[in-house]
């Protein structure tokens, strides 16, 4: 596994961003939105610093991105970035992150599932002196106990393979400041696990507490395939771990293959029995062909991904972009 754990950092204070931005990638998230509309108009009152939203339609197939376009006609501190097709969450993510321009940036969920509450509480840890301020789920409402038990199970499995400091209970749901996000979206890797990204790229990193609401409309947009495929990716992304399993594997189904066949040899030579011992024969001839075809298939993962990133092709497509002051690269 990479080691990569965070050092001690000096924290400094620093003043209030002097534009903060929120960035919401969206996917079929028409029954969310008029609702975060209002929630978001609610909390900007009360809010001291100024604020961009950058919202990312992600190749919706509803009525999304023209709710949206609406938004910005109505409020010119909405931007909207339309991706040309459905990228994915991460990826619809990253659009949002390298289109947004404030000091701080917030990633956050269409269908506030992340109470907004907590972004003061994330804004005081920023002014601390932190660059990362990520959500830590005390609790999570509305979810299916399926649901939990697998998110428990892909922490332990994200800290094993991804990151030993990888904090457990959260999900994209974070603060980070200027310099850090310039490191992470300096990362063109197309396999995107941004948490494990964010991490990775160190700074001084903290949570803040909360209770996770149910979505407030809508359905969830990771069904477990999903979930299994986010995680096998960020796994593979990561780390060189399965590689070495499937090593370790070949290696032991090889040491039981050599003693089985010394065995072969030495009843062949003495008892010249060589008839019997088919069933064993059949037995470590489908172990050892098994043991042959996980670690290739583990290899050909690998070598999957080393073609998809070779290729070069760029993380998301932009199709239109409204409100924003200068055209951004993508
Ligand atoms: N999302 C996206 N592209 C996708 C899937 C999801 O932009 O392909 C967005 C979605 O609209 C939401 C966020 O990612 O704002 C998280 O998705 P969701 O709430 O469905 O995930 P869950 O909270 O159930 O894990
Ligand atoms: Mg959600």
């Amino acid at each position: 596994m990479l080691e990569f754990r965070t050092c001690r950092m000096i924290l400094e204070r620093r003043p209030p961003p002097e534009l903060l931005s929120l960035v919401i990638p969206c996917y079929n998230e028409e029954a969310v939105l008029p609702v975060l509309r209002q929630e978001l108009a609610a909390f900007l009152k009360k809010l001291t610093v100024k604020v961009e939203i950058v919202l990312v339609d992600d190749g919706s197939r509803d009525r999304t991105l023209e709710l949206l376009l609406q938004w910005c006609r109505e409020d010119p501190s909405v931007r909207v970035l339309g991706l040309a097709r459905n990228f994915g969450h991460q990826n619809a993510a990253t659009a949002g992150l390298d289109a947004a321009s404030g000091d701080a940036v917030i990633l956050i969920d269409a269908d506030l599932q992340d109470p907004l509450d907590v972004i003061p509480e994330m804004l005081a840890k920023y002014e601390e002196g932190y660059d990362v301020v990520y959500g830590q789920r005390l609790s999570r409402s509305g979810e299916s106990w399926f649901k939990l038990f697998t998110a428990s199970m892909f922490y332990k499995v994200m800290r094993t393979f991804v990151h030993p400091d990888l904090p457990a209970d959260t999900g994209d749901f974070r603060l980070i400041s200027r310099r850090c996000l310039d490191a992470v979206c300096s990362m063109h890797e197309m396999h995107r696990f941004l948490r494990g990204m964010i991490t990775w790229a160190g700074f001084a990193q903290t949570p803040v507490r909360y209770h996770r609401n149910a979505r407030v409309a809508g359905i969830s947009k990771y069904p477990l395939i999903k979930m299994i495929r986010f995680a096998w990716n960020a796994i593979i992304a990561f780390s060189p771990l399965p590689l070495r399993i499937s090593l370790a594997f070949g290696l032991i189904s090889s040491f039981i293959g050599g003693l089985y066949g010394c065995y072969a040899i030495f009843r062949a030579v003495v008892f010249h029995d060589t008839v019997p011992g088919w069933t064993t024969q059949i037995v470590l001839t489908s172990l050892l062909g098994g043991a042959v075809l996980i670690s290739n298939g583990i290899l050909g993962e690998y070598v999957s991904k080393i073609f998809e990133e070779c290729k070069g092709r760029p993380l998301y497509i932009v199709a239109t972009r409204t409100n924003f002051p200068a055209r951004v690269s993508s």
